[in-house]
């Protein structure tokens, strides 16, 4: 019998570049979808799965949707990909993304608590709840949390909540602590996007600037596709635990923006780049750096994707989508 897997988050970036994988291990999967006037099916097109999935509609802030969907689906496995999850916009929908982030998990874990208890369950942590704390300019699993964010903090309630039903209710609860991860389906608004979708339009004379915020802060940025394996190992474990998922490298934006311009052949960048305030952010996270020594050897796990490749990939599908316009 084919193993059964729900994945919420279905439309964004990690959800399709999942469920991929899930196909290809023979399961059968459900993605959780809200309900839209225009649904997009871009990302799932992208990776030529869309008509692969069973879609079963729901929202993560309706804890009776939730419950109809575990027990119409009788998950498997339950990965919870579903968040608000810019950052940027945590402070401005603070309400919300608590909401969709926080008690969003507490309905989804009760649901599976009443209808599905054998499930396992992933949950979608984030480098975001160190904040800034770091040991030796490294975060590991063991390293403080102090999130700066709604986002964060939102995410924060998740990982603890997740932890708190493994640990009343036995459940297999556990969560990937996964450092920023990118693709061509990542969302405009990251910066790693917004650049290579900047640098393509430049280098197609469709734009001439790109309006960006700090260009000092650092981040551990790795290949979504390489992310979603470290999730389905997570749950293939005899016992739940969290792991951070990371490359181990850090680089500020503008390394990311040297290795995005030099792709195209520009050499000067700092024309097309100006700095924004409105771009900025309340509290920032000035470098995130991880350290997943404990997945390599628990997992066997490891990254395939470098930075340099990460940023040529993201800028040769950004021109070739635009070339098509
Ligand atoms: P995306 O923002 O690309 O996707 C999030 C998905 O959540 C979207 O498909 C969105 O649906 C869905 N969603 C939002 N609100 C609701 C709701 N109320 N009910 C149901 N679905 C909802 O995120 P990623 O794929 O990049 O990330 C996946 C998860 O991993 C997220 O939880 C994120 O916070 C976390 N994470 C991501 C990192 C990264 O670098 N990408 C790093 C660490 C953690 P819709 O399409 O309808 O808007
Ligand atoms: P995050 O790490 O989840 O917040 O991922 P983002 O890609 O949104 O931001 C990464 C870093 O880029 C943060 O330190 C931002 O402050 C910085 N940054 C600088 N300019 C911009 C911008 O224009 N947009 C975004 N999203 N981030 C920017």
């Amino acid at each position: 019998m084919k193993k059964v897997a729900l994945i919420t988050g279905i439309l964004g970036q990690d959800g399709p570049y999942l469920a991929k994988l899930l196909l290809k291990n023979n399961y059968e999967v459900y993605g959780l979808i809200r309900r839209y006037t225009n649904p997009n099916f871009s990302n799932l097109d992208y990776l030529g799965i869309t008509d692969k999935v069973n879609y079963i509609s729901g929202d993560m802030t309706d804890e009776a949707s939730l419950i109809n969907i575990i027990k119409t689906v009788r998950p498997d496995e339950v990965y919870n990909l579903a968040a608000q999850s810019f950052v940027g916009a945590s402070w401005d929908q603070a309400k919300v993304t608590s909401e969709i982030n926080a008690h969003g998990v507490l309905y989804l874990l009760n649901a599976i608590k009443n209808f599905a208890p054998s499930a396992k369950f992933y949950q979608a942590s984030t480098s975001e709840m160190f904040g800034n704390s770091h040991k030796n300019g490294l975060q590991t699993e063991e390293t403080p949390f102090h999130p700066r964010s709604p986002y964060a903090i939102s995410k924060l309630y998740a990982y603890w909540m997740a932890i708190n039903f493994k640990e009343s209710y036995g459940m297999f609860c556990a969560n990937g602590i996964l450092f920023n991860h990118e693709s061509p389906i990542r969302g405009i608004e990251f910066v790693t996007r917004k650049i290579t979708d900047g640098v393509a339009r430049i280098k197609l004379g469709l734009a001439n600037e790109i309006r960006l915020g700090n260009l000092d802060s650092k981040r551990d940025w790795g290949f979504a596709g390489d992310y979603v394996e470290a999730m389905w190992l997570i749950l293939q474990q005899k016992e739940p635990d969290n792991y951070i998922i990371s490359t181990g490298e850090t680089h500020s934006i503008r390394d990311f923006l040297d290795a995005a311009f030099n792709h195209v052949g520009i050499k000067n960048w700092k024309k097309y780049v100006k700095l924004d305030p409105r771009f900025k952010r309340p509290a920032e996270l000035f470098a995130l750096h991880g350290k997943s020594d404990k997945a390599r050897r628990k997992l066997n796990w490891k990254p395939k994707i470098k930075f340099e490749k990460l940023v040529k990939m993201m800028i040769d599908a950004d021109i070739k989508r635009l070339s098509k316009k």
